[in-house]
């Protein structure tokens, strides 16, 4: 037999999944696949992820007791999303294994602690500041140079929690008034982006990492449109970036997976945007592209199995789907035998609402862009 690595869990065990939304789904498939159990807690009931899963608790987030039952009726527990309450967690560790911990949540919660832990490891993070009035907004823009982006210190995803300040002069200010009542908010620079990529990293309780080639990444609206793999951009950003990969994993002491988001500026510069402590939108693609997915590495970190080197197997394409283009994507679906088609079977469809998303392998990365963007399903 081969070396045993301490904290096993071999398929068979319980996994106990706080969130059930895609992101709980797809590891669910990858648990389930692999032979685990899996149970779901979110409120919603028969949610995404529940679907696919063994048993659901259905409670809110925050409700103690039912974290509880959840994690005495589990091995493991895992969570799918940053907003879980890290104080909930070290509760619930009396119970069951969280080998995720809490650093990274209690870092990536905040945009001010995870801006400073990103400078504090030697990276790159666009000029920013920190306002509580609209006193100190007018010195951030002055100080920034407009345009500049106000966001929420806490909560904000797929732009949710921003507003973009193009020009000062014009500004609302009761929408500024608005955000400012949620708390203190993070006036960004906006940076002329040339890219925007990220990477994924994934690691195991005994600290071996797996990394995810680099992704490039097109927003709509701030919402993830289109993820490609590889990414073009130059050797020493990719190099940079694994760097930064390799480092705040270790520093946040990951286990399972988390989603590092760059912006490379007109001049080539490297920025750190933004970690999820958890996988990410952009990583669906690995699903088909890699030899291991985003999410099997999830399973196999929070499992302590040993973490295997990522290698892409096909040049990838993966185009979300929103409310609004669901439809016309089924309807479409019969002329793509190329299309790997993941619709999360949410019941209720939502205008910018994340409802599955299609990944195409291809030989020619640029002509399945143009087909993505010459169909129609996502002009609106
Ligand atoms: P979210 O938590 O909503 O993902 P982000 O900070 O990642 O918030 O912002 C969403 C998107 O908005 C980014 O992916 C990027 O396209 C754009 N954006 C955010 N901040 C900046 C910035 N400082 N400069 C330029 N673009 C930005
Ligand atoms: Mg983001």
């Amino acid at each position: 037999m081969g070396k045993i690595l301490d904290n096993i869990l071999l398929p068979g065990a319980t996994i106990g999944i706080i969130g059930g939304g895609q992101l709980g789904q797809m590891m669910a498939f990858s648990a389930k696949e692999m032979g685990y159990k899996v149970i779901i807690l979110d409120p919603q009931e028969n949610c995404s992820a529940a679907q696919v899963s063994d048993d659901q608790i259905v409670a809110a987030y925050d409700d103690l007791d039912k974290l509880i039952e959840l994690a005495k009726r589990c091995d493991v527990l895992t969570y799918e999303f940053e907003n879980v309450d890290a104080k909930a967690i070290n509760e619930v560790k009396k119970y069951t294994q969280v080998p995720q911990g809490t650093k990274a949540l209690r870092v990536t919660q905040n945009r001010v602690s995870e801006k400073n832990f990103i400078e504090a490891n030697g990276f790159k993070v666009v000029p920013h500041v920190v306002i509580e009035n609209i006193f100190e907004y007018h010195r951030g823009v002055e100080e920034l140079g407009s345009p500049v982006i106000l966001k929420t210190i806490r909560g904000g995803y797929d732009g949710k929690g921003q507003i973009r300040i193009d020009d000062p002069e014009k500004v609302c200010y009761a929408d500024i008034e608005e955000l400012l009542m949620q708390g203190p908010c993070m006036l960004e620079k906006k940076i002329d982006l040339k890219k925007e990529v990220s990477v994924v990293v994934s690691a195991n309780s005994n600290g071996e990492t797996s990394i995810f080639p680099v992704i490039e990444n097109v927003h709509r609206h701030n919402i993830l449109h289109l993820s490609t793999c590889p990414a073009n951009i130059s050797e020493k950003s990719a190099q940079h970036i694994y760097q930064v990969g390799e480092t705040l994993a270790k520093e946040l002491e990951l286990v399972g997976t988390m989603c590092i988001e760059f912006f490379v500026s007109e001049s080539d510069e490297v920025f750190v945007n933004e970690i999820a402590p958890r996988p990410h939108n952009s990583g669906h693609l690995t699903i088909e592209a890699c030899n291991i997915s985003q999410f099997n590495a999830h399973i196999r970190g929070v499992c302590n199995l040993p973490m295997p080197k990522i290698k892409l197997l096909k040049p990838a394409a993966m185009v979300n789907l929103l409310g609004q283009h669901l439809d016309n994507a089924k309807k479409d679906l019969v002329n793509h035998s190329d299309w790997n088609f993941h619709d999360y079977g949410k019941d209720v469809v939502k205008e910018n609402r994340k409802m599955g998303h299609i990944t195409i392998l291809s030989d020619d990365l640029t002509a399945t862009k143009q087909a993505i963007e010459n169909n129609s399903i996502w002009d609106v």
